[in-house]
């Protein structure tokens, strides 16, 4: 694990190939995202190592129901009984009662590189027996709760990588977490920087790639993504320059 601090009030946290985020003011803590069930112990250590105590988590956010962003949220549910909160469409989602996942056979797919034969080994391992997690709690984030949580967060919604992803914009410090949606690199893919993540892991390859496209919409500065660094540069420019290189090739 490790945890960057990336402005007065928010963290970005680095578990296994994925990231997730923390927002912290005087009234308590917003948690984005919870890493893979692996990570469990990492994501309240994480809590505690920002100066928190559990007791202080305000809520989840979930931008999707993958098993690498919510796998730490049962432990946490377990000790705090905090609120999940993601996108309408993706409650259910994460719910199970329906799946967008990549698949057993797209992973061995992926098996013919090196890359991709790290990233299933490390996959496998950072999921151990939860493959059939679900969180029952989920359920839809309205503004006017997000804006009473933590950081005051806005919730937009950003379908694509699956039905119901959900980004959410820190307006107050400039700060995007982005998902899967926009992302900045991935152990499977050899170049580092802000890009979409590879088809086999959409849900809907051309919504991704709208959703990735309408942030340039967004007034932010800091991009925490789902996977890879955090990047520091006006999301507009980000969003706009990335998909241009992408859809000319
Ligand atoms: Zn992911």
């Amino acid at each position: 694990m490790r945890i960057e601090q990336v402005s007065d009030s928010v963290y970005a946290v680095r578990g296994t190939n994925v990231n997730w985020g923390l927002v912290s003011d005087g009234s308590g803590v917003t948690v984005i995202d919870a890493g893979y069930p692996a990570d469990s112990a990492d994501l309240l250590k994480s809590v505690r190592e920002i100066g928190h105590q559990l007791a202080d988590v305000a809520a989840v956010l979930l931008t999707h129901a993958h098993l690498d962003h919510m796998g730490g949220i049962p432990a946490l549910v377990e000790a705090t009984g905090v609120p999940v909160y993601t996108g309408a469409e993706e409650a259910p989602h994460a719910r199970r009662e329906f799946q967008q996942q990549i698949t057993p056979p797209e992973m061995a797919g992926l098996l013919g590189s090196l890359r991709g034969a790290k990233w299933v080994a490390q996959t496998a391992w950072a999921v151990k027996w939860h493959v059939g997690m679900s969180i029952p709690s989920a359920t839809a984030g309205d503004a006017q709760t997000l804006a009473q949580l933590p950081g005051g967060l806005v919730a937009i919604p950003t379908h694509g990588h699956t039905v119901g992803h959900t980004a959410y914009l820190m307006p107050a410090e400039g700060v995007l977490f982005s998902g899967d949606t926009l992302v900045s690199g991935h152990p499977i893919v050899r170049e580092q920087g802000p890009q979409v993540l590879p088809t086999v892991f959409n849900h809907d390859e051309q919504a991704t790639r709208a959703a990735a496209r309408s942030l340039a919409a967004y007034d932010a500065e800091v991009l925490v993504p789902g996977h890879g660094d955090v990047v520091r540069e006006k999301v507009s420019v980000l969003a706009n320059s990335l998909l241009q290189d992408r859809d000319s090739r």
